[in-house]
């Protein structure tokens, strides 16, 4: 992480100039479920190669082969570090949200998509778009166990068998449960369903392997992992990926490219992860993401995963002494999380109060329904009003108490969380 006394920007927001002008700099970001702070081995990688970054698989000169091979290497870093099968392309991306909307524009037509209501945007939505793609929008489980079971149910319902894929989060961006990922393959398998996993929340702070738990596909996002933003990945089996159409044309994607007589253009696209990488490609933000997965497996994930928890406990025992506090559970209070914790406090308006905890205390938080509408619905008690887009909904105006904070029944219309990894200072 940034040095704890290194200053911090002034963003021109009246929020943060009091701490910065207050002569010591006091504040803690804990929303790493949004955007983790890239760790410093990562800015320093970075920050080693920026002044000689060159075009990638494009030039003979010597920049644009040290980029190629930073590029490519950088591949092998995170094929490694997600456990792949030989058979398994990693495909760099934007993020989870473009890795998954690129699997969701390579399904087979008449694939039939499972996925529960509780998963973050960004798992739900890309395949609703998809001609040809049916949803199956499953209820949100209240254990783990219910989680397969109602998993088991749909697929058993499934007639006739064709192409099917489940897409299930590892940990949840909301309550920061784990989902039972092996279990829920072991049903797709079954089935002979396919499985995706969104390991946007679960890659920071757990080990992911590909093969030991035994899905097709996994996604994560680089700013998540501490690395900078703009990359991400998709990783699994090749064949959906290469029986496809590329995700966007154009060069890099290409293999040959000719004009026709007839005045159209063939083109033979590659079969390699390049099928999907069209354009320049990220090549900072890849290697970034390399140097992440390569700090994270050095430091240890038996080490990192009993830091987090002592953080974890910390912070559930911190909240248990305010009794207008409610934290959020889907699994119940007991369940295996990571650092991802969502609550709200009676009478509160959560923005004001994310609000109060970084005007006064200096503690960054996130506040809202967190691109899980639905989830967040029912974790506080399904009300049915229209939020606002993805972040918090529009601001009610007043503050404790008062009209907006709440439905009439005194619920809480959003949530605070507050989400944190092993690499936060103590
Ligand atoms: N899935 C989960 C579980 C997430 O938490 C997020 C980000 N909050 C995403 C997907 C989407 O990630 P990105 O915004 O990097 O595309």
């Amino acid at each position: 992480v940034p040095e704890a006394d290194a200053p911090l920007p002034v963003l021109g927001s009246d929020v943060l100039v009091p701490l910065v002008t207050g002569g010591e700099v006091a504040y803690a970001a804990l929303d790493y479920a949004a955007s983790a702070p890239a760790l410093r081995r990562v800015w320093d990688d970075v920050a080693a190669y920026a002044p000689y970054y060159g075009s990638v698989h494009r030039g003979a000169g010597y920049l644009s082969q040290l980029s190629t091979d930073l590029f490519e290497s950088s591949r092998a870093a995170v094929a490694e570090f997600l456990g792949c099968r030989a058979e398994d392309q990693v495909v760099f991306t934007r993020s989870t949200t473009d890795s998954l909307n690129l699997l969701a524009s390579v399904l087979p037509a008449g694939t039939r998509v499972f996925v529960f209501e509780t998963e973050h945007h960004a798992a739900l939505l890309p395949w609703q778009r998809r001609e040809g793609v049916e949803v199956s929008c499953l209820d949100a489980p209240r254990t783990p166990g219910e989680a397969v079971a109602t998993l088991e149910r749909a697929l058993a319902a499934r007639e006739p068998y064709g192409p099917a894929l489940v897409c299930v989060t590892g940990a949840s961006n909301v309550t920061g449960e784990l989902w039972p990922v092996r279990e829920l393959a072991g049903a797709a398998r079954a089935h002979g369903a396919r499985i995706v996993l969104d390991a946007a929340q679960l890659a920071p702070h757990h080990p992911v392997d590909i093969a030991e738990l035994d899905v097709d596909w996994v996604a994560f996002s680089g700013h998540k992992l501490y690395a900078p933003f703009g990359s991400g990945v998709l990783a699994g089996r090749a064949d959906w990926l290469t029986g496809a159409e590329p995700y966007l044309a154009g060069g890099g994607a290409s293999r040959k490219v000719a004009r026709r007589a007839d005045g159209g253009v063939d083109v033979e696209w590659h079969t390699t992860a390049a099928r999907h990488e069209a354009g320049s490609p990220n090549v900072i933000g890849v290697y970034a993401i390399a140097s992440a997965c390569k700090a994270l497996t050095e430091a240890g994930f038996g080490t990192l995963v009993e830091r987090e928890q002592r953080l974890v406990t910390r912070v559930r025992e911190g909240l248990a002494e305010v009794p207008e506090v409610r934290v959020l559970s889907l699994f119940g209070d007991d369940a295996p999380r990571v650092g991802v914790i969502s609550f709200v406090v009676e009478g509160w308006n959560s923005s004001h109060f994310a609000a109060a905890l970084s005007a006064e205390y200096g503690i960054g938080v996130r506040d809202g329904l967190f691109c899980a509408h639905p989830l967040v619905r029912t974790l506080l008690g399904g009300h049915s009003e229209e939020p606002g887009e993805c972040g918090a909904p529009d601001a009610a105006p007043g503050g404790r108490g008062e009209a907006g904070v709440s439905t009439a029944e005194g619920r809480a219309l959003n949530a605070i969380r507050v989400s944190f990894g092993a690499g936060t200072p103590d």
